[in-house]
């Protein structure tokens, strides 16, 4: 799709003004975007999702805030990811927990890890998928700890966590 002619063609109509330059997005509670352009092109908006079938959200369940989309004046296509916060209240979004949660559940598979490993895990998790002062450290300390299971694990960590880490984290982790 031409974006250009349909921002034009939105931001000619009224229904989207230069100050108002995202659009809505539309994801499911386990983090797929369904619509990134839920303004632009409501026909593509979808109750459930159909990647996984859970509901899908276009306002923080917290603020009742509208999920910011796809940037609409940009001359380049992108791709959308799913935000990880609100940027209205500061929470973050269901698939964030639920990411950190399957996450931790893989690490108590593996018999490679003590207790002492899953705990600096899980507080590394939490800056992984934020951008705080500490996010490289963790990113360090997290690969440190990961690459010493087997492959299939260090797998499993990928699939879980890759589409919620920036692309800077994912290019130092794996
Ligand atoms: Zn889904
Ligand atoms: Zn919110």
């Amino acid at each position: 799709m031409d974006r250009g002619y349909w921002d034009n063609y939105w931001l000619g109509s009224g229904h989207l003004t230069p100050s108002n330059e995202y659009d809505i997005a539309e994801i499911c509670l386990n983090g797929h975007v369904s619509n990134d352009s839920t303004k632009v092109n409501p026909s593509e908006c979808k109750p459930f999702c159909d990647e996984c079938g859970e509901k899908t959200i276009t306002k923080c369940q917290n603020c009742s805030n509208d999920i910011r989309g796809y940037k609409i004046n940009t001359n380049y296509n992108y791709s959308y990811k799913a935000p990880a916060y609100c940027i209205n209240c500061g929470l973050p979004f269901p698939w964030i927990a639920k990411k950190l949660e399957a996450a931790l559940e893989l690490a108590d598979l593996t018999d490679d890890f003590d207790d002492k490993d899953k705990e600096i895990l899980s507080k590394n998790l939490n800056d992984l998928v934020r951008d705080t002062p500490r996010t490289q450290v963790a990113a360090i300390q997290f690969k440190k700890l990961v690459y010493r299971l087997e492959p299939h694990f260090i797998e499993g960590f990928k699939s879980i966590l890759y589409n919620v880490l920036s692309d800077p984290v994912n290019k130092m982790i794996w």
